[in-house]
């Protein structure tokens, strides 16, 4: 473990071969282990340079030149760890990379841990807890180059979002403060009313967060879709309608048998994991027996249902049924066989918001089933940008944030004491702050002061 007063370097490129790599130092001594290694053809001293910018050079170690490259100085705090850091840009080849590194390290920088630039920006208030994640997230996901790119990542929406629904219970924490710690300082009465309004603007600002982080979620992984419907309503006919539109994926999922196959389908951008008994490996007489109770079974772990009926006729029994187990379900009512005439009575859907008709024969309804597709996964006002980086620890702290914020606005409407409703609030709060990686209590005290005037 590097002690945070050390200086830390890596390659910050990927390690393969390339036209460029760039070897990261980042502390204190940052420029002064630079300059131990790198000797600017122009003459210019190393120590000396002002941050950003950069000198071309040579990079020489026991008296051996190494390479010819550029070397980029930041100073504290202007720089991507808040730190100073020096950067050389030298010719990309592994070998070579490695020398380079070595150098740095045998000139007194210690090797950095994984992810430790991004720590040492979040530990120096470059950036929030968010952000760092967002950045290590990409690390993981991309290689170290995606770091760089990362860099650039500004404050999403989703941020400023759980930010304000912070910032509107610290301010309810404020008043409530206030009013209590200073009976003697002529305070207004913390009003009933404004502070269930702002609890419930908080609530709800918490629950739109909840579903972007759910479509963030399903934005990265795809959703389970199950195609469902009687036999010979054109389940699997549709379903090859969705895998050869775009071009279809077709995955072996890791760590599951070999022969378990996943078939997506992008559709409206979403990655659609549809599932394989939807027709496609079932024999028609089985189809026979098991139609119904094979909907309903698939019906209850799916993320989307996809439920076909033939337009072309009307509704029947197992029809019936199956829209019963639709209630309360994520799905999209698919009325296909179009092309032979609707004669489906319409309004025996009107409880289902996302309708579309297709002829999965010919293929033609496409544009409207990927429209619907994003309204029922909640992704039309869904910006990439601002939640894909969410992950199952901001989720957990906003969705506690949620829970103790209905609790505080039950309590106040139940004529509990102002110091329960405080707690409630008060661990709300807490749990946003965590999710933003700040601290509470300071943060409280800060708002408290911030409106009470001090100096009176
Ligand atoms: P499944 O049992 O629900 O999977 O249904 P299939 O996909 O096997 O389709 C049953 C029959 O309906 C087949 O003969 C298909 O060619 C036909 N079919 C499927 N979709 C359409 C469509 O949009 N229009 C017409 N006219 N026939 C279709």
């Amino acid at each position: 473990m590097n002690e945070i007063n050390d200086t830390v370097c890596a390659v910050s490129t990927p390690p393969a071969a390339g036209g460029i790599s760039v070897i990261r130092i980042s502390g204190e001594k940052a420029i002064d282990i630079a300059a131990k290694i790198f000797q600017p053809f122009g003459g210019e001293k190393v120590a000396d340079m002002k941050g950003h910018t950069c000198v071309y050079g040579k990079v020489v170690y026991g008296g051996e030149r190494l390479d010819d490259a550029l070397l980029t100085v930041f100073r504290e705090p202007k720089s991507y760890t808040g730190e100073n850091v020096a950067e050389i840009s030298c010719h990309g080849g592994v070998y070579l990379t490695k020398r380079v590194l070595r150098a740095c390290i045998e000139s007194g920088a210690k090797p950095a841990a994984a992810g430790e630039f991004t720590k040492r920006a979040f530990l120096n208030g470059k950036m929030s807890l968010t952000q760092a994640e967002s950045v290590m997230e990409l690390i993981s996901a991309s290689g170290e180059s995606a770091l760089r790119s990362a860099n650039g990542v500004k404050e999403g929406r989703l941020f400023r979002q759980i930010n304000e629904a912070c910032q509107k219970l610290l301010s309810l924490l404020a008043d409530l403060a206030a009013w209590n710690d200073y009976p003697d300082e002529d305070i207004p009465a913390v009003e009933q009313g404004s502070m269930e309004t702002a609890l419930n603007e908080v609530s709800s600002a918490l629950e739109g967060i909840l579903l972007t982080y759910d479509s963030g979620r399903i934005f990265r992984n795809g959703c389970d879709t199950a195609i469902v419907g009687k036999p010979n309503v054109g389940k699997s006919t549709l379903m090859n309608m969705l895998l050869g539109y775009r071009r279809s994926i077709v995955t072996d999922i890791a760590g599951t048998t070999r022969d378990v196959i996943e078939e997506s389908a992008e559709v409206g951008g979403v990655l659609l994991r549809l599932s394989d008994t939807a027709g496609i490996h079932t024999a028609g007489d089985e189809v026979e027996s098991v139609g119904v109770d094979l909907a309903q079974g698939k019906l209850e772990n799916c993320e989307l249902a996809l439920a076909v009926f033939d337009s072309s006729q009307p509704l029947d029994g197992d029809d019936r049924q199956i829209i019963d187990s639709l209630r309360g379900k994520n799905c999209i009512i698919v009325l296909n066989k179009t092309d032979l005439g609707v004669s489906v009575d319409k309004s025996e859907f009107a409880e289902f918001p996302l309708v579309v008709e297709v002829s999965a024969k010919n293929e033609s309804g496409m544009e409207a089933l990927e429209n619907a597709v994003v309204n029922a996964l909640g992704l039309r006002e869904f910006d990439p940008q601002n939640a894909l980086f969410a992950n199952e620890r901001q989720k957990a702290c906003a969705a506690q944030a949620l829970k103790y914020t209905q609790a505080a606005g039950e309590a106040l409407t139940c004529g509990e004491t102002l110091d329960a409703v405080t707690i409630l609030i008060d661990k709300a709060a807490d749990c946003l702050m965590e999710l933003t990686g700040e601290k509470v209590t300071d943060a409280v005290v800060e708002q408290v002061f911030s409106r009470f005037c001090v100096g009176k």
